[in-house]
C-alpha cells in the first residue's frame, strides 16, 4: 500500500513544483499536529482565513447546526435563506455607507471576477486598472489584473487575458493621472499582502478616492487578505480612512469554509439585474453552511473584542524579532507581517529550519525574500513569545 504522501503525489493535481508535504492530522487554536503528534505554529492561518483560530467551538457549533437544517437547497439569489440575509445585514451594518449589498460567491478570485463586472456594467467604460505586485485570484479575469514584478511570465502562457487593462505602480502619485474617463475601476489593495507586505503611503489612497471621483472610475478595494480584522481595524479601509465604490472579501470572511463576497451600495448593486438579467450568477455562492460559519466568525471577533489587540499584538512580535541582525526590516500592517532577510538562499533555509522546529510560515508570491507572520488573531502574549524563541533560535543558525 502506497503511503498517503504517496498517494497525493500521485492523484491530489500540484501546481507546487516543492510541496510541504506535511501531513495535518487536527487543528486547534493557534496549532496544527501531524498525526504523529508534531505540533507547529501557524503563523500563516491558511493565508490570512483562520483570524478565529482553528476549531473554534463557536464556528463548529454554527456548521453543524446550519448542517443539520439545511445545506444547499437553490442556486444563489432565489431563495431567502437566513445566514446570508444575516451575514449579509451584518457586514452592511459594520461597512462604512453606502456599502450595503453583499453579492457572495465562493472565493477571493470570484469576489474580483464579480467586482470587475459590477464596475463595467455600471459605468458603461471598458477600461481597468491595478496595481504592479498585486496579486487578486488565478481565474482569466482576475489573473488579468495581476502584474508581477517579474513581468509577463505568470501570464504569457494563458494569453489573451481580459484587454484593456493598466497597471499603475502602487505608491506612485504621478501615475494616478492616468487614471482617466474611460477608466471603468481602479482595482487595489489597501495594504499589498503577495507583494510582501507593502504599505500606503501617507494620503495615497485618498489620492485614488480623489481622482476616482474627478473621472467617474469606480474605485475597487481588494480586501480578501485585509479584512476580518487583520490590520487591526474590521476592515483597512477603515484604518486608512478611505471608502471604495465595491470591496472585495474572501478568505477569513469565511470563518474557514470557502466564501467570498463584493459589495457595493445597493444602486450600484442592482444595475446587475437588467442588461441583462442575472447579470452574475453562481450556484454555489453564499452557501448556507459557510454564510453561517462566516456570521459566527464575525460575531466571535466582534464579541471577544479580538481587533482591539492586534495592534499590539504585532507589534509585539516586530519589537522581539528586530532584534535579530539577520532581520533587515519588518513591514507590518496589524497582524499582516513581512520579516525581510534581504536573500531568497537565507528565506529557504530559514524555511527549512522552521519546518524542523515547528513554525508555519511561509514567503510572499512576488517576494521570496520575506517570510510570513500572520497568525490567527486569538493568539496569546505567550504564544507570541514562544513562537518569537523558536524564530530566533532559527534566525541565529542562519
Ligand atoms: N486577492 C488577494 C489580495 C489575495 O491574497 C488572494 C489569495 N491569496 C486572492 C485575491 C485570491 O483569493 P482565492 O485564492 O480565494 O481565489
Amino acid at each position: 500500500m502506497k503511503t498517503l504522501r504517496q498517494q497525493f503525489l500521485e492523484h491530489v493535481g500540484q501546481t507546487s513544483p516543492e510541496p510541504l508535504l506535511l501531513e495535518v492530522g487536527r487543528a486547534e487554536g493557534v496549532y496544527f499536529f501531524t498525526p504523529e503528534g508534531k505540533r507547529y505554529y501557524d503563523l500563516v492561518s491558511g493565508v490570512s482565513v483562520n483570524n478565529v483560530g482553528h476549531a473554534n467551538p463557536e464556528v463548529i457549533k454554527a456548521v453543524q447546526q446550519q448542517a443539520a437544517d439545511y445545506m444547499h437547497i437553490m442556486v444563489y439569489g432565489e431563495m431567502v435563506e437566513k445566514p446570508q440575509v444575516q451575514y449579509a445585514r451584518r457586514i452592511a451594518e459594520l461597512l462604512p455607507a453606502p456599502l450595503e449589498s453583499v453579492y457572495f460567491v465562493n472565493s477571493g478570485s470570484e469576489a474580483v471576477e464579480g467586482a470587475l463586472k459590477l464596475a463595467k456594467r455600471y459605468t458603461g467604460r471598458h477600461k481597468m486598472m491595478s496595481m504592479h505586485c498585486a496579486y487578486h485570484g488565478s481565474n482569466h479575469g482576475s489573473l488579468s489584473m495581476m502584474a508581477s514584478p517579474e513581468g509577463d511570465t505568470w501570464k504569457a502562457p494563458f494569453q489573451p487575458l481580459l484587454p484593456n487593462v493598466e497597471y499603475l505602480w502602487f505608491n506612485n502619485f504621478e501615475d494616478i493621472g492616468r487614471i482617466d474617463e474611460e477608466t471603468a475601476c481602479v482595482l487595489v489593495e489597501p495594504v499589498q499582502g503577495e507583494g510582501g507586505v507593502r504599505l500606503p503611503a501617507d494620503g495615497y489612497l485618498q489620492a485614488l478616492r480623489k481622482r476616482c471621483d474627478e473621472t467617474g472610475a469606480m474605485l475597487i478595494f481588494d480586501e480578501i487578505q485585509t479584512g476580518m480584522g487583520r490590520t487591526g481595524k474590521l476592515f483597512a479601509m477603515q484604518k486608512y480612512e478611505v471608502t471604495p465604490d465595491i470591496v472585495c472579501l474572501a478568505k477569513a470572511f469565511g470563518g474557514g469554509m470557502p466564501l467570498g463576497a463584493f459589495v457595493a451600495s445597493k444602486t450600484v448593486m442592482d444595475s446587475l439585474q437588467s442588461n441583462p438579467a442575472l447579470g452574475h450568477i453562481t450556484t454555489f455562492g453564499g452557501h448556507p453552511v459557510c454564510c453561517a460559519a462566516g456570521l459566527s466568525a464575525l460575531n466571535y471577533i466582534t464579541e471577544n473584542h479580538l481587533v482591539d489587540s492586534v495592534e499590539k499584538k504585532g507589534k509585539r512580535y516586530e519589537e522581539t524579532l528586530r532584534n535579530s541582525p539577520n532581520v533587515i526590516e519588518i513591514r507590518r500592517s496589524g497582524l499582516l507581517m513581512a520579516v525581510e532577510l534581504g536573500t531568497s538562499e537565507k528565506l529557504f533555509k530559514i524555511m527549512a529550519l522552521f519546518k524542523e522546529r515547528g513554525i508555519m510560515s511561509d514567503w510572499f508570491l512576488f517576494c521570496d525574500t520575506a517570510f510570513r507572520i500572520s497568525p490567527p488573531l486569538t493568539i496569546s502574549n505567550d504564544e507570541i513569545d514562544d513562537s518569537c524563541r523558536i524564530i530566533l533560535e532559527c534566525l541565529e543558525i542562519l
